[in-house]
């Protein structure tokens, strides 16, 4: 008798932050793939790869292998797109090599407003605690822009905030100096 025709035992379902440690990792191998795996989540033993097939429970079930143990464990697609994304919001806001402790100034975007002049804006931009996030607000010539800093080579071209930049600039130099000596 061949064990494969028993009933197959019910595989254990990744939990969202081991589903969210799972992506990221393999993220990272895509780039580095001798990167570390998290851990076998059924018997923690150390990963060195695995295999994701599809599950038999669910057209969106998939089954993950890892090797050297081949435990299996189950997640769904639909769940996995939702941390995908958590995993890859949080790696761009860590992806910075920005000092948590220091204020910037950004290049921001105008608002997509057709009264708007057709400008690039600077904005103070900081680390966000509480949600973990680095966050501006407007600019520093006073209108509005939208979230999310541009590549700080962008070319600012709003002459309002060229004309405060350089207040700007000797204000957070001192600010910088003093949290850095605290
Ligand atoms: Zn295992
Ligand atoms: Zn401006």
């Amino acid at each position: 008798m061949n064990k494969r025709n028993a009933a197959p035992a019910v595989l254990p379902r990744l939990t969202s932050t081991q589903l969210a440690q799972f992506l990221a990792a393999e993220e990272r191998a895509t780039q580095d793939p001798d990167t570390v795996r998290p851990d076998c989540t059924v018997c923690g033993a150390p990963v060195t790869g695995w295999v994701v097939g599809l599950g038999m429970e669910h057209e969106d079930e998939r089954v993950v292998t890892v090797q050297p143990c081949r435990h299996q464990a189950t997640y769904s697609v639909k769940v996995a797109e939702v941390v995908a994304a958590n995993v890859r919001a949080q790696a761009a806001a860590e992806a910075t090599d920005l000092d948590k402790t220091r204020v910037y100034l950004m290049p921001v975007a105008r608002l997509e407003l057709a009264d708007e002049p057709d400008v690039t804006h600077l904005a103070l931009y900081s680390w966000c605690e509480p949600v973990k996030e680095w966050t501006h607000g407007m600019g520093i010539c006073g209108r509005s822009t939208t979230q999310g800093a541009l590549p700080d080579d962008t070319e600012v071209t709003c002459p309002g905030c060229l004309k405060w930049k350089p207040v700007y600039d000797q204000i957070l130099a001192q600010r910088n100096q003093k949290e850095a000596s605290r």
